[in-house]
């Protein structure tokens, strides 16, 4: 009978140090990803856009400038040690986005080529479709909400969502997440496909915005801001170019709210680097950035036409008709319209 007892204790004992214990350790995959920063490069490539990614082991590359920044662009990837690009984006078929991109597609294996089109007359444009195509790889053009992991960073399609006939609204629109921080890269879409993605009910909210068309007023609506909201903008654009961008509306526009400003004209090459949780720039120009203004947060409404203004706006009526507003939702609630001009 004791010897019984003592098995059973035994057996007891064996029973329960089997028990699966609740692990207390970190899965060390787990640690490795948590710890992967993810970098982005608007390449300084003049009156053009360039951008390369890279999270972890995964690159990707948004556009390659115009034909003469295809070598510009490939060294830059080769000093980045790049061997590899597993997503190309071309966001539009105009040359300044997508003449770069064969000689890239001519160096760099690619893993998927996404594009808006798959036809589109032009000499730069057929060599990039032949590049593609010599990798047997096909322009896919990626359906709104397509997701596509980035290591541990998750690339969503924005836009286009609907077809244009101007080039510029084809523009694919990504917003790329990394923990708390996101970044959206928008092309030359302008303001008709900025407010298509809002009507369709897009998060558009980010970090940081690539200024839409080399900051041209065509782009960057209030509306449009006011959704995306971020703290800093970048833009992409060449010293002294024949279309005078960035447009002064466009930058005050940025000024009044809250953002502070990179241009690749100013500080050259800039690499903002996100842990996740904060972000960090680092430029290869030393010229000062265009710090913000206080953020505007009041308006000036007009008691007659029931309409609403930026105070800096042109079409904000006489002092006896002002109504002053504190915030744009509160001016919408007083049964206000937003100015046509300032608040478009
Ligand atoms: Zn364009
Ligand atoms: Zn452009």
């Amino acid at each position: 009978m004791k010897r019984i007892c003592l098995f059973i204790l035994l057996l007891c004992l064996l029973f329960t140090g089997c028990v699966p214990q609740a692990p207390t350790v970190q899965e060390p995959e787990e640690a490795v990803q948590a710890a992967d920063a993810l970098q982005i490069h608007y390449i300084d490539v003049g009156q053009a856009d360039s951008i390369f990614l890279r999270c972890g082991e995964s690159t990707m590359l948004i556009d390659g400038g115009n034909v003469e920044d295809s070598d510009l662009v490939v060294s830059y990837l080769l000093e980045q040690e790049v061997t590899k690009l597993d997503l190309v984006v071309n966001t539009h078929a105009h040359e300044d986005h997508v003449g770069g991109l064969p000689g890239v597609l001519a160096v760099f294996e690619a893993g998927a080529v996404w594009c808006p089109v798959t036809e589109y007359s032009s000499s730069c444009f057929e060599d990039f479709a032949r590049y593609a195509d010599q990798q047997y790889l096909a322009l896919v053009r990626p359906e709104p909400g397509t997701t596509y992991e980035l290591g541990t960073a998750e690339v969503t399609v924005l836009g286009p969502v609907k077809d244009y006939d101007e080039t510029n609204d084809t523009s694919i629109v990504l917003r790329v997440d990394h923990g708390a921080n996101s970044f959206l890269f928008t092309g030359d879409a302008e303001t008709a496909a900025e407010k298509d993605m809002l009507d369709y009910g897009m998060d558009v909210s980010a970090t940081v915005l690539k200024v839409g068309h080399h900051g041209s007023d065509t782009s960057t609506c209030y509306q449009w801001l006011r959704e995306v909201s971020p703290q800093y903008a970048v833009i992409q654009v060449g010293e002294g170019n024949t279309y005078d961008h960035p447009h002064e509306t466009v930058l005050s526009r940025l000024r009044d709210a809250g953002v502070t400003v990179y241009r690749t004209d100013l500080q050259g090459h800039i690499i903002c680097t996100s842990d996740g949780e904060t972000v960090s720039f680092t430029t290869n120009k030393n010229a000062p950035v265009t710090n913000p203004t206080e953020k505007v947060e009041y308006f000036i409404g007009n008691k007659n036409s029931k309409k609403f203004h930026l105070p800096s706006c042109s079409g904000v009526p006489k002092l006896e008709n002002q109504v002053p507003l504190m915030g744009y939702d509160l001016a919408v609630a007083f049964g206000y319209t937003p100015c046509s001009i300032c608040l478009k």
